[in-house]
């Protein structure tokens, strides 16, 4: 069995399928397993020991944990399938939304998975010279955040632990129709984050680094298809707000499958996200199924554990039909 993905889905495949007495063995891109739980998610809120514990504890019990390794760019996903007798996808959605505004690549604009990313590789011990060199560190600076989903929240109470001058937060909508949890505002705010809520960017201001961003207040206006009230921007209300340092937390987009795994057949649902068989978590490619983000869209940890362990079903169903098939 090949899983593509360390994270929460293919890790907890992983365990299933070492369980049922499969040879298991798990690629991942990036140079410790856990996904979003060692890499994306903040040390103040999820225990990297537990993380680090779980992986080793899959090591000890048998599953080769290849760390890495990068497929569609590395290996493809025709010679894992040639390796393989089944293949699981659990690469989780990762394309950053942009902002789509003027300045919105000067110097001192980054991603909140950058961000995270180097901050959690701090703690985690490594070196990190985007960090070291003050790029990746919010450290002293007025940081403004935009977007208001739990990434955003994290970016925030990250930015806070950092000792930055001043942690901003800017959202579209109000504080009852943002994405992101109640408590996580709550606590952001007890920590001294200041929220701007039912604000959108105009422009990034700078020259050769980022010193602002240029504002808007916005109305809720009429409902959109899906019933959700459309942000309006309300004219003659811009302000600006100084900044150093600014984190695009947009939410994320799956990347495109069919052209990263080199696979025209991997069908795709109009969000991208992988099509699967919901009884047994197959794609439309035999032998290949995918669990986790990459079939819902951005979504929970626990989410991507269930569907990890509903995959492992579905491939123990399909190898052991085949295994019968061959016998007879
Ligand atoms: C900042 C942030 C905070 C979050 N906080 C919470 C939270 O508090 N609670 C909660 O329940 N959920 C939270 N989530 C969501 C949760 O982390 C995800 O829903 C969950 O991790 C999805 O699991 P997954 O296994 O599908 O994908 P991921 O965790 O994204 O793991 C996918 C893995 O696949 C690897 N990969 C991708 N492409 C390739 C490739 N081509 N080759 C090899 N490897 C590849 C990646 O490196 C990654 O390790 C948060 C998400 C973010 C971004």
């Amino acid at each position: 069995m090949g899983i593509v993905g360390g994270g929460p889905g293919g890790l907890a495949a992983a365990d299933m399928l070492r369980r049922f007495g499969y040879q298991v063995t798990v690629y991942d891109r990036h140079d410790r397993m856990g996904g979003l739980l060692i890499y994306g998610i903040p040390g103040f809120k999820l225990d990297k020991d537990v993380v680090e514990r779980r992986t080793r504890l899959l090591a000890e019990g048998g599953v080769t944990l290849r760390t890495g390794v990068e497929v569609g760019r590395g290996v493809t996903l025709a010679e894992l399938r040639a390796r393989h007798d089944a293949v699981l996808i659990a690469t989780g959605v990762y394309k950053a939304r942009g902002l789509g505004v003027p300045g919105d690549t000067l110097p001192g604009v980054h991603a909140a998975l950058d961000y995270l990313i180097a901050s959690n590789k701090v703690s985690l011990g490594d070196s990190v010279p985007a960090y070291d060199d003050g790029t990746l560190n919010a450290a002293g600076k007025d940081v403004v955040v935009i977007g208001g989903g739990d990434t955003a929240m994290d970016c925030v109470r990250t930015a806070i632990r950092q000792g930055a001058k001043s942690v901003k937060c800017l959202y579209r909508r109000d504080r009852a129709n943002m994405p992101g949890s109640q408590r996580e505002v709550h606590h952001a705010e007890e920590e001294g984050v200041q929220f701007e809520w039912m604000a959108a960017p105009l422009s990034i201001a700078g020259g050769a680094k980022v010193d602002g961003v240029k504002a808007v207040r916005m109305h809720l206006g009429v409902a959109d298809p899906s019933g959700r009230q459309t942000p309006v921007a309300i004219e003659g209300s811009d302000f600006a707000i100084p900044a150093d340092m600014v984190i695009k937390a947009l939410g994320f987009d799956p990347e495109d499958q069919q052209a990263l795994f080199g696979a025209p057949d991997l069908e795709v649902t109009r969000w991208g996200t992988l099509k699967v068989d919901n009884r047994t978590a197959m794609t439309s490619v035999d032998g290949v199924f995918a669990a986790g983000d990459i079939v819902r869209g951005a979504s929970l940890v626990v989410w991507a554990i269930r569907d990890g362990r509903d995959a492992a079903a579905g491939i123990d169903a399909y190898l052991k039909a085949k295994a019968t098939r061959a016998a007879e």
